[in-house]
């Protein structure tokens, strides 16, 4: 399963602001990473639309989530509203694709978690029926828009601007996505020297294979020192 994380606006797209100083672009990017790291610690596979502040079109959003080969797409924003008594949490799905509405209620429930009201999972539609956003339309994958509170609420505006609500944010969304997800097929990747299995198995996050190194190095004649002192690992050859 490989998930686009897609934290809305950034570069020259910076105006959704709270009264006190929070920049949605900003927000949401942090809420995004920590949501990456949680699930890349899962063994999921994130890909970003946007990994620090630039701007990235919608059309071009969608294309790399295509390109990236994603199997679901996140798109993570915070709310404004005229009247600052607006407030909660709100996933909006398609109003065609099945496993977007699945999606968005995986997340809407885990989203329960972070102690704001919620909005429920949504739909907005065009005049013509389709879906108005346009990372939900344009999806040839399952597709949701969470927005995660709302920045005009001076109570919710307080949580965001903080790291530790930005982290039950996150959490609650690796948590959706995981249910959503289901049971992974653990990423353990036998390791065989010269066609003999070694006693060590890899771990595949991400596209690189992570083993032990001890054995290994060991299986290939060389001797492995912790050096404690320099917190370091050296690997000798026994040649020299
Ligand atoms: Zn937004």
């Amino acid at each position: 399963m490989r998930i686009c994380l897609d934290p809305g606006h950034g570069g020259n797209d910076r105006s959704n602001r709270g009264p006190t100083g929070y920049v949605e672009a900003d927000g949401v990017l942090d809420i995004a990473l920590r949501t990456r790291t949680l699930l890349q610690s899962s063994g999921l596979q994130v890909v970003m639309t946007r990994d620090h502040d630039t701007t990235v079109s919608l059309p071009a959003r969608m294309a790399y989530a295509v390109a990236q080969d994603a199997d679901i797409f996140i798109s993570i924003h915070t709310d404004a509203y005229s009247d600052p008594r607006a407030h909660g949490c709100t996933v909006f799905c398609s109003v065609r694709d099945d496993q977007s509405r699945n999606l968005a209620v995986a997340i809407e429930q885990a989203l329960r978690n972070v102690g704001r009201p919620s909005r429920g999972v949504r739909t907005r539609v065009l005049a013509d029926g389709r879906d108005y956003y346009y990372v939900i339309r344009e999806a040839r994958m399952p597709s949701v828009l969470v927005e995660c509170g709302f920045h005009t609420n001076p109570t919710e505006e307080a949580l965001l601007k903080t790291p530790e609500f930005r982290q039950l944010i996150a959490i609650a969304l690796a948590d959706g996505i995981k249910a959503f997800a289901g049971p992974q097929i653990p990423d353990v990747i036998p390791v065989l020297l010269d066609g003999e299995l070694q006693p060590v198995t890899g771990r595949l996050i991400g596209d690189i294979t992570y083993a032990p190194v001890r054995a290994l190095a060991e299986a290939l004649g060389l001797m492995v020192v912790w050096d404690e002192k320099q917190r370091l690992v050296r690997l000798i050859s026994s040649q020299k």
